[in-house]
């Protein structure tokens, strides 16, 4: 039986973009320890960059695409 690493927790509104201070929906592991969060704006932007520093990435950033990105608009 192998050893799975525990369950990520899922990220929450309480995670904050270490970059900005948004909600995160990214949550990257450092192959040197520690870890970052990043918002999905930062997420997109260091994106290339974190994948290759990280043992692990957690993304949440598919959540957002439940929400509508624009209100309609009533026209009439
Ligand atoms: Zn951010």
């Amino acid at each position: 039986m192998t050893t799975a690493l525990a369950p990520r927790t899922p990220l929450t509104a309480a995670d904050r973009c270490d970059r900005c201070g948004a909600q995160a929906y990214l949550r990257v592991e450092l192959a040197r320890g520690g870890e970052l969060l990043f918002c999905a704006h930062h997420a997109r932007e260091h994106g290339d960059k974190l994948r290759e520093i990280a043992i692990s990435v957690h993304d949440e950033t598919d959540k957002l695409s439940d929400t509508p990105a624009t209100a309609s608009e009533d026209e009439h």
